[in-house]
């Protein structure tokens, strides 16, 4: 499968809102960028921020969410962004935040995924290049949950698959799994939102997350299913686990090929299975890094509508 041609968007495009877990009001904006020159953010709510790659390599760890960090510059909560740009595949953007956080919006990232498509993606002229995973990579964490990487065909391209377990309580066990491209990101995972178990919320709460939020804003499970809100789908939760891995081994900074599993497994182990694969692609030769093209550059071409 030959490799394809960088992306960016062809115009700003701009999402409001409150962050999930600090309820602080915010200001997403996009903005095109050059070819090679990958997905970073930027704080324009401080004076001498540092920008940001989204690499794995500014991935600090955190509970429950994607946190990086470069020279004491912050963003939180970055996974339902970079799953938006990975699973429209835009590889060059700008994310400018006026604060820590980005918008939660429905704790999904449809609005997100909306925000790109307006914007239009247009084609550049470098390649973007292909990681395939050589040989199988798991990491399995001291709870049991799994995530591994595994060598396919390049004609089966990207797929991951997700099992979740959530025993007798209402989310209970369920799975998603497909082949990731634009099209089956737009239609079949976008949407699905966060959820959280009502017996977790007093004790994020507590830690001062979530204030503004409400069983309106993302899922909310109760003993006897989820409170004030209905599902989109009968596994929107493993859709949207599967979404979060997406977003998080989008911080690779290059296209995958390869089947991606994962049973149980958070944000956590998604960073350590990239960090490794990372690592064992720059033994194997396949590093990322050499993102220079040989081809003739193109007029731009819009891509998605
Ligand atoms: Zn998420």
């Amino acid at each position: 499968m030959p490799d394809r041609i960088q992306t960016t968007i062809e115009r700003a495009a701009e999402v409001r809102g409150y962050g999930l877990f600090r309820g602080l009001d915010v200001t997403l904006r996009f903005l095109p960028a050059e070819e090679n020159h990958g997905i970073v953010f930027q704080r324009t709510d401080l004076t001498d921020a540092a920008d940001i790659p989204a690499r794995v390599e500014h991935v600090v760890p955190e509970p429950r969410r994607t946190v990086l960090s470069r020279l004491g510059t912050r963003v939180e909560v970055v996974e339902h962004v970079m799953a938006a740009l990975a699973g429209l595949q835009i590889d060059n953007c700008l994310v400018q935040l006026d604060a820590p956080e980005p918008p939660g919006c429905d704790g999904s990232a449809q609005a997100f995924s909306e925000a790109l498509l307006n914007a239009g993606i247009v084609t550049q002229s470098a390649t973007r290049p292909t990681l395939h995973v050589p040989t199988t990579i798991e990491v399995t964490t001291s709870s049991g949950a799994h995530v591994s990487a595994a060598p396919q065909p390049a004609e089966a391209g990207y797929t991951i698959g997700y099992d979740l377990d959530y025993g007798n309580s209402p989310v209970g066990r369920q799975s998603a799994s497909y082949t990731i491209t634009p099209e089956i990101f737009i239609n079949e995972i976008a949407f699905a939102r966060t959820f959280v178990l009502e017996l977790e919320v007093a004790a994020l709460r507590a830690m001062g997350f979530g204030q503004r939020t409400t069983t309106k804003d993302l899922l909310v499970f109760g003993s006897q299913g989820v409170i004030d809100n209905a599902l989109r789908c009968p596994n929107e939760c493993a859709r949207h686990k599967l979404l979060d891995c997406i977003g998080d081994f989008a911080l690779i900074g290059c296209d995958l090929a390869g089947a991606f599993h994962a049973d149980r497994s958070g944000h956590r182990a998604n960073h350590d299975l990239i960090r490794r694969l990372k690592v064992m692609a720059s033994m194997s030769g396949t590093d990322e890094v050499s993102l220079e093209s040989e081809s003739p550059p193109e007029p731009p071409q819009r891509r998605i509508a």
